[in-house]
């Protein structure tokens, strides 16, 4: 039989792009569609090109995401758009007959008040927060969808949980982004105009749990490869910092030495989501780039693909 390869759904995506970069370099075929050609919340249009094309199998990186902010004030857009996303793929790849399909989700499934660090087997034991619930609830939705398609047709679908990410390709947008591209620029534009502070929202309190795009992809394709049961697999870098030290690191990497200060009528979010990720442990992957490191290789693809090429609001 030919190979169709492994379609990469979102692979303009920093995450997708860093799984394609990944299965490329391994030699292995990948399939890919732009967005101009086929719009993954038309459900007709997804099942035409998936039966047309019929990949060996799908990882699943596409999806409305955004931080903080940008999920607190579009709850429509993360629940509607994630929803459609996900059933169309996730039935579409059934009814194309495609047997095997990672999706990739969130650690903001689990409630805000989980034990820390986070077992698999949180999931839907209590509230979540509400900054990101409308993206948790389609995020859970999605596993949902995998299981069920596991459980009454034996689909080897599959479900990864990652958590907070960064890498090249990030979204520097203030208003959309998640912390880090945000702290980067903002740091080097204090930076190149010599301002005495800057300004990081909510308390600098809250602990996150931030991993390497490039990490991330090495976990889903290990997954995609020898992980087969019905939970879903957490993906985490197992060690957390609070904002405050984060603000102190990307202001040591780009080279700031103003003031700090902490913008209290910003939402803080969850207080803390260090997932527990010693299943995939076990399997045997493990995170190797350390937060320092990344960083400093974050900034360096913010000065080349951003900043210099004043493509700000890309
Ligand atoms: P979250 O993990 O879903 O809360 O995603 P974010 O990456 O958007 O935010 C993580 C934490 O960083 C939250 O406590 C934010 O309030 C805090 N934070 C501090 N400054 C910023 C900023 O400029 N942008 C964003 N997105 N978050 C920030």
């Amino acid at each position: 039989m030919t190979d169709c390869g492994i379609w990469i759904a979102g692979h303009n995506g920093m995450v997708g792009s860093a799984i394609k970069r990944l299965l490329e370099g391994q030699g292995r075929k990948t399939l890919v569609v732009d967005r101009s050609e086929l719009d993954l919340r038309d459900q007709g249009a997804v099942v035409r090109w998936l039966k047309a094309n019929k990949p060996s199998s799908v990882i699943f990186a596409a999806a409305k995401v955004g931080g903080i902010y940008a999920n607190d004030h579009y709850p429509a857009d993360f629940i509607y758009d994630n929803l459609a996303i996900e059933t169309n793929i996730i039935h579409g790849a059934h009814l194309a007959g495609i047997d095997r399909l990672v999706f990739l989700g969130s650690s903001c499934i689990y409630p805000k008040f989980a034990p820390q660090p986070i077992p698999e087997s949180a999931l839907l034991t209590g509230p979540l927060e509400p900054t990101n619930e409308w993206y948790a609830i389609a995020k859970i939705a999605g596993i949902k969808l995998c299981q069920a398609y596991r459980k009454q047709y034996g689909r080897r679908y599959i479900s990864v949980m990652p958590c907070n990410l960064y890498g090249p390709r990030d979204n520097y947008n203030l208003q959309t982004s998640h912390v880090i591209p945000a702290l980067i620029r903002k740091f080097h534009e204090a930076k190149l105009a010599a301002s005495s502070q800057v300004v990081v929202w909510g308390s600098g309190r809250p602990l996150r749990e931030f991993l390497h795009v490039d990490d991330l992809a090495k976990g889903v394709v290990y997954c995609h490869d020898h992980y087969d049961e019905y939970e879903h697999v957490n993906c985490g870098a197992g060690s957390e910092v609070s904002i405050r030290q984060l603000a102190e690191l990307v202001g040591s990497v780009v080279g700031y030495s103003g003031d700090v200060v902490f913008d209290v009528s910003r939402p803080d979010g969850t207080p803390r989501k260090l997932m527990d990720s010693s299943k995939l442990a076990a399997l045997g992957w493990r995170p190797e780039i350390d937060l320092r490191s990344g960083l400093a290789s974050s900034y360096s693809w913010y000065l080349e693909h951003i900043e210099n090429q004043g493509q700000r609001e890309a």
